[in-house]
């Protein structure tokens, strides 16, 4: 197998090198200006006030709980068809994620599941805006003020995507973002949450660094040497040279949503001549980041089930995906919270038949065009 196309990757120019390597010969390698300055860029990329740059999406999760207070046996509302480190984030903290299913043309969280969740020990509802189509941002806003809990974005996959005008990142009170090297921009690990409350991205800002009210740098700029520990952190902290890449990929980032936006719709155009398959819907009222594009089976018009589609296109040389297992039935979580097989229908079945297609900004329309007709060649063989 000499031609293997990936579901994601990353595009690195010579200005990233460029960026990088100047940081590298520079008196700060972390801690230093442009950890600030590539915070100031995220955040008036999306139109808040605040970011806050961390080592990782999940970090950026973690801090987004411990700001918001979640404490043992906190309820926190979580979609079961995500990334597992949306509920770790509330388990780090002993805090209990409850399970919302999803709709089953988006796979987002469904706001009605939320609604029917709620329990006078939920203290916040994280959302993630599945694949880079936002969620149902008004419902689950409003949801959220009616009965006073705290509003998480997970965008990692959604970043510069857009809800009725309106950026991603922007759409509830905490917004967390990971730049691994799959997602829209990458500074190989790292994260940021973007807010509009000083007083949570302080929060956020001391959690980052051990607990610690000052950072080395403002020790430095003070020309003093003492700190208090006022509450315990992790070392959480992005680097230097990670936040200059991170500068320079965000530069780029709307011609790659226009790129992959661009591949969707070739996609969609030949998948809706597809009988077996059915495309996730898409709102007319969001602009789709596209992290993932994924398409769902018609199982019943198939004599093969994912798995063999699966491994078919995985032999075409199609780095094909799931996204994802849900959650609640990881073994951590039917051991440690006691979920079970039946919690989130929607999600159980729509796992049964989803696959991720590669998508990613340079990826040529040869690529795509590779991956549509290698497509229909294993869904006419296995057609009933
Ligand atoms: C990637 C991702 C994360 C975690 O980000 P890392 O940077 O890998 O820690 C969290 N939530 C979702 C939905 C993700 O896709």
């Amino acid at each position: 197998m000499n031609y293997f196309i990936p579901y994601g990757r990353q595009d690195i120019g010579q200005e990233d090198i460029d960026a990088v390597v100047e940081v590298l010969h520079s008196d700060w390698l972390t801690t230093g200006p442009k950890v600030p300055e590539f915070e100031r860029a995220v955040a008036e990329f999306v139109g808040l006030r605040e970011a806050v740059a961390v080592s990782s999406g999940t970090a950026a999760l973690h801090a987004a709980m411990y700001a918001l207070r979640i404490e043992p046996g906190d309820e926190v509302i979580v979609p079961a068809m995500t990334f597992v480190a949306t509920a770790n984030a509330v388990a780090f903290q002993r805090g209990i994620p409850v399970f919302a299913d999803v709709n089953p043309e988006t796979l987002s969280i469904d706001p009605t599941e939320v609604e029917a969740k709620i329990t006078s020990r939920t203290k916040a509802i994280a959302a993630v805006d599945y694949a880079g189509h936002p969620c149902d941002y008004d419902a689950l806003r409003s949801l959220a003020a009616e009965r006073d809990l705290a509003l998480v974005a997970d965008a990692c996959h959604a970043l510069g995507g857009s809800y009725k005008g309106r950026p991603v990142g922007s759409l509830a009170d905490l917004n967390t973002f990971s730049f691994h090297p799959v997602k829209q921009i990458t500074t190989g690990e790292g994260g940021a949450i973007a807010t509009n409350d000083p007083e949570l991205a302080q929060r956020m800002r001391m959690f980052r660094n051990h607990g610690i009210a000052t950072d080395h740098r403002q020790r430095a700029e003070m020309g003093t040497w003492y700190y208090d520990m006022v509450d315990l952190g992790y070392n959480y902290r992005i680097t230097d040279f990670q936040s200059a890449l991170g500068l320079s990929q965000l530069c780029k980032l709307p011609e790659w949503i226009a790129r992959r936006q661009e591949i969707a719709r070739i996609y969609d155009r030949a998948i809706a001549n597809i009988p077996a398959v059915k495309p996730l819907s898409v709102s007319p009222d969001v602009s789709h980041a596209y992290h993932l594009y994924v398409i769902q089976l018609e199982l019943e018009q198939l004599k093969a089930d994912r798995e063999t589609i699966f491994s078919a296109l995985r032999e075409e040389g199609i780095g094909v995906n799931v996204h994802y297992i849900p959650v609640h039935l990881h073994s951590f979580y039917r051991q440690q919270f006691g979920t079970e097989a039946g919690l989130c229908p929607v999600a159980e079945a729509a796992y049964e038949k989803i696959i991720t297609l590669p998508i990613f900004p340079t990826m040529s329309d040869r690529d795509v065009e590779y991956v549509n007709n290698a497509l229909i060649r294993v869904l006419n063989y296995y057609a009933k």
